[in-house]
């Protein structure tokens, strides 16, 4: 018996030539995992990190080193110049929302650039629910711009949105719920020059969630002033039980960490608790952990193409992050999946997903992923909100051979076995 086997031979055989086929796009991901890794070790290296940072510290966390130089270390890789690394950021959107509110007072402007954003920064900005304790109680305007119809930045819609009282520019690299693609690096780098020949010295925040060391450069390199993310993704290398990170320009990290505890203690305190070992393995491994899921959703992408499925990005397209997505037109077929998704995965694989209304999102939900990190998305997952186009958001996995088996399981009970 091979575990080939018990998949059906439409499918083993579908299987076996999305193996050749994807083969030159997997061996380009290795590439950028080699490269990424070598930034981490060397890193690690010359900060000489030793067994005694990772125990961590309590009570106040003053003079916690393992701490400090964890920091250093995302700062060293992510191309900044300081950074937070907390657990005591609940999750992505926190630490996201207090970078952007860290840096604005009353009367300024925040401006996303690249559409509404992302789900659950829309009640933290005060774009969706009641407003209670949202920027514009402060007297702090937030707007977007709309992207254009084909996905890309509006860059004259830009121009004339920004203005004297525009602080903060803000770009989300991920698609997050939306349809439109993810901006590369390199996009980026073109939507920060038309923002600076209109406002040389606005301060650029990048949502990085979902990019980090997928590409070998990173935002902070070609021209953001700060970005910030989930250690529930890439960086946290599935190892990290919880927090967040914000990395960038000194300056900044220093005026945002007034908003991450108070003015006056910023980021000097703040007890690890016993969270640094799997916060430092964790970046250890991101790089690797990152790859093996872009390869996951590459071989997704290509055999739900074959099954005549409307996969974005494509197989062979240009990949800044984890996600996949997959159309299926109807809440049936979307629900059906989710489901083979969770029976797919390695805990809570007896548990039955159902769409709900979860806070911070507007729509119905539905996440599948038996994950060992609660609602970690490095680790196999798929969810998205029931509304149309019914697109199922595929991401994370922490091995290769677990992203095909449970593709393949999915496949199965939701095309072949009837
Ligand atoms: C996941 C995500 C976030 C928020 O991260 P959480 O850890 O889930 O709060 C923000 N922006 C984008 C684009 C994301 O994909």
């Amino acid at each position: 018996m091979s575990w080939m086997d018990k998949f059906d031979p439409k499918l083993q055989t579908m299987v076996k030539e999305v193996d050749a086929q994807i083969a030159p796009q997997l061996a380009k991901i290795d590439a950028r995992i080699l490269e990424n890794q070598n930034k981490v070790l060397t890193s690690f290296q010359n900060h000489h990190v030793a067994e005694s940072y990772l125990t961590g510290s309590t009570g106040y966390g003053h003079n916690d080193e393992g701490r400090d130089v964890l920091e250093a270390i995302y700062a060293d890789v992510l191309g900044g110049e300081d950074a937070l690394v907390r657990p005591q950021f609940v999750s992505g959107t926190h630490a996201i929302g207090v970078a952007l509110l860290g840096l604005v007072r009353p009367g300024d402007d925040i401006v996303y650039i690249t559409g509404k954003p992302y789900d659950t920064l829309q009640e933290v900005l005060g774009l969706a629910g009641n407003g209670i304790g949202a920027p514009q109680e402060y007297g702090i305007g937030v707007d977007y711009v709309d992207l254009l119809p084909n996905g890309a930045v509006d860059d004259d819609a830009v121009k004339a949105r920004l203005n004297d009282k525009t602080k903060v520019v803000a770009i989300q690299r991920s698609r997050g719920y939306a349809t439109r693609d993810s901006f590369t690096v390199d996009q980026i780098a073109a939507m920060i020059k038309v923002v600076r020949s209109v406002l040389p010295n606005v301060w650029i925040f990048v949502d990085n969630a979902y990019g980090e060391v997928s590409e070998t450069k990173e935002p902070l390199e070609v021209g953001a002033d700060v970005m910030a993310g989930s250690l529930f993704k890439n960086a946290g290398g599935g190892m990290a039980k919880t927090g967040g990170y914000i990395v960038g320009k000194k300056d900044l990290i220093d005026r945002i960490s007034y908003r991450f505890t108070v003015p006056g203690l910023g980021g000097a305190e703040g007890a690890t608790v016993g969270a640094l070992a799997d916060m430092y393995q964790g970046f250890f491994i991101s790089p690797q952990t990152t790859g093996n899921a872009i390869k996951g959703a590459i071989f997704e992408a290509a055999l739900f193409a074959k099954l005549g499925l409307d996969v974005s990005p494509a197989w062979d397209a240009p990949r800044t992050d984890l996600i996949q997505t997959v159309n299926f037109g109807n809440a049936d077929d979307m629900v059906k999946f989710a489901k083979a998704v969770q029976a797919n995965s390695p805990v809570d694989s007896f548990v039955t997903p159902i769409p709900e209304k979860m806070a911070g999102y507007e729509d119905q939900v539905i996440m599948a992923g038996g994950t060992f990190v609660a609602g970690s998305t490095i680790e196999f997952s798929g969810d998205g909100p029931l509304r149309p186009p019914y697109t199922l958001y595929l991401q994370g996995g922490l091995t290769y051979a677990h992203i095909k088996l449970a593709t393949m399981g999915a496949a199965q009970s939701t095309f072949f076995d009837n």
